[in-house]
């Protein structure tokens, strides 16, 4: 069996904690791995070394420093199929969407290699009589980043890639459950000539985390999972004086206009809603269809596609989706459509039947496809990360705006209409981080930044994109003056340029 310990000081170590977790293979239910889990002394050895190798990592010149990505990048793409294929076996997603979750995060590695632009400071000359100012950007010294199981690859990179190239070390503290690649994806960037302990993964659970959160050369922390957690390390990282970004739970809703292709409407609802098991946070989970019949008529092309939905095992790449992460994960979205039918929801698609054939110890679901799911439900209201989607019908254009407005999630969203006032009213006034107008994923690129609103997202700047050189670096501004024959004496008021 796989045994993972923890990548520190550019080597890997056993962990000392005498906790271990299993790191289960949902596409047949077996035990893949067992994953060493941090005690806070372990944690504490991590900052220690970040913290030694950060100051000739942060004066290292931003080119060489993008050399090194760049160089990263290059094994990246060469050990691609080795870490789609230990991502498809941790998490269960397919090989081909394991391929997509490692390209997403190597598009935010791609926009790190520019760091030496994206670095630059600001100049003023003459801002007075021989005065002039200036500013840059410095790193923040240890930064940390909690991940969660649901893109292995890209979320750890999104992280690491900008707090790295902005000089910075870091400590990742990945998912216990599917540790796999964020280990192989150290060993590479020290391979690309990252100098040790600049970049360390330790595995845990809480325990890490809290002492993430608690440790004082720890000084600015990101953290993606779901918003209980989210809010959580918000919290006690602020409290303890670090800066912190934290990305929590979704319900992205999917307006659909009674003037959209619904063809295309379909596709997109299958893709977004049913992709990954459903286990994205830009996931589509609630389809509202804008009268009713736009409502039947999107149900009468939906149910079949549901019914038809392949699944299959994380190694089968003609398969739709695969298994959930875990057992417990499947009972949870199980749970689910019981409270569905509970609440009254109309169970139009029922995948618990689903058995996959040769494995039928993995943790499959068929797809689930709730109608008349009403705005009061737990369907509605609670995330459920697995593949159900409920259809809410909405009245009118007004209706439907204001569940997506209404509801505590804003992470992403999606209209699927042929109207430019319609789209341009929905892109104006919806409260939600990140928009698609006939686009079902409206995931930002690299260059762009990605964050959700209201209780999709705690702190003030998002990831990747610019915001990520902001939160990774401070900024010192310089105001220097050489007064060559200006003789003017002490002043006792606040200065101004005149
Ligand atoms: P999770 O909150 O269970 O775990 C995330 C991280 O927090 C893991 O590293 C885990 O070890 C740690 N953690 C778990 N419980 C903790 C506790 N009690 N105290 C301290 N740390 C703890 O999330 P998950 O199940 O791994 O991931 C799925 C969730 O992540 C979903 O809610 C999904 O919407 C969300 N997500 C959000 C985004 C985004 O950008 N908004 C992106 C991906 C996933």
């Amino acid at each position: 069996m796989i045994h993972y310990g923890h990548f520190i000081g550019g080597k890997h170590v056993k962990g000392t904690s005498g906790k271990t977790a299993d790191v289960f293979q949902p596409m047949d239910g077996t035990i893949r791995a067992e994953v060493d889990l941090a005690a806070p002394d372990e944690m504490r050895n991590a900052v220690l070394n970040a913290a030694k190798a950060q100051p000739a990592w942060a004066k290292t010149n931003p080119q060489r420093r993008a050399r090194v990505m760049m160089n990263f990048l290059g094994l990246i793409a060469k050990h691609n199929d080795e870490l789609a294929e230990i991502l498809a076996r941790e998490h269960g997603k397919t090989i081909p969407d394991a391929r997509g979750d490692i390209q997403r995060g190597v598009e935010v590695v791609e926009f790190a290699c520019g760091i030496p632009h994206l670095t630059k400071g600001e100049y003023t000359e003459g801002a007075g009589p021989g005065i002039d100012i200036y500013s840059m950007r410095q790193p923040l010294g240890v930064v940390a980043g909690i991940t969660p199981f649901n893109f292995p690859a890209m979320i750890p990179l999104w992280k690491m890639a900008p707090a790295i190239a902005c000089g910075n070390a870091f400590i990742l503290k990945p998912s216990e459950r599917a540790p796999g690649v964020p280990m192989r994806l150290a060993e590479l960037m020290i391979e690309a000539g990252l100098p040790a302990g600049i970049l360390n993964v330790v595995n845990g659970d809480k325990v890490a985390v809290d002492a993430i959160l608690d440790d004082p050369d720890i000084q600015a922390v990101g953290f993606v999972g779901s918003t209980p957690i989210a809010e959580y390390v918000y919290t006690r990282a602020t409290a303890t004086g670090k800066r912190a970004q934290c990305f929590g739970g979704a319900k992205n809703h999917m307006v659909v206009m009674p003037d959209a292709d619904l063809d295309q409407a379909v596709d997109a609802l299958i893709g977004a809603s049913f992709g990954s098991a459903g286990e994205r946070c830009m996931a589509i989970s609630v389809a509202v269809p804008v009268g009713e019949n736009t409502a039947n008529e999107l149900m009468k092309r939906l149910v079949p596609r549901v019914e038809a939905l392949k699944i299959g095992a994380s190694t089968d790449v003609q398969a739709d989706y695969g298994p959930l992460v875990t057992k417990a994960h499947l009972d949870k979205v199980k749970s689910y459509i019981d409270i569905g039918l509970e609440e009254g929801a109309k169970l139009v698609v029922d995948g618990r039947g689903f058995k996959m054939q040769g494995y039928e110890n993995g943790y499959y679901l068929g797809g689930c496809l709730f109608d008349n799911v009403t705005k009061e439900m737990r369907i509605y209201k609670e995330e459920i990360f697995g593949p159900v989607l409920s259809v809410v019908r909405a009245k009118t254009y007004e209706e439907a705006l204001n569940l997506c407005n209404t509801h505590e999630y804003g992470n992403g969203v999606a209209i699927y209409t042929r109207d430019g006032d319609a789209a341009r009213d929905f892109a104006a006034n919806v409260q939600v981080g990140m928009v698609g107008i006939n686009v079902p994923i409206p995931v930002p690129l690299a260059y762009y930044t990605f964050g959700g609103w209201k209780r999709s997202s705690f702190g003030d700047l998002n990831q990747h994109g610019p915001d990520s050189i902001r939160f990774y670096t401070k900024t010192k501004t310089v105001t220097s003056r050489w007064p060559t024959g200006i003789k003017d004496g002490a002043s006792f008021v606040i200065p101004t340029m005149g």
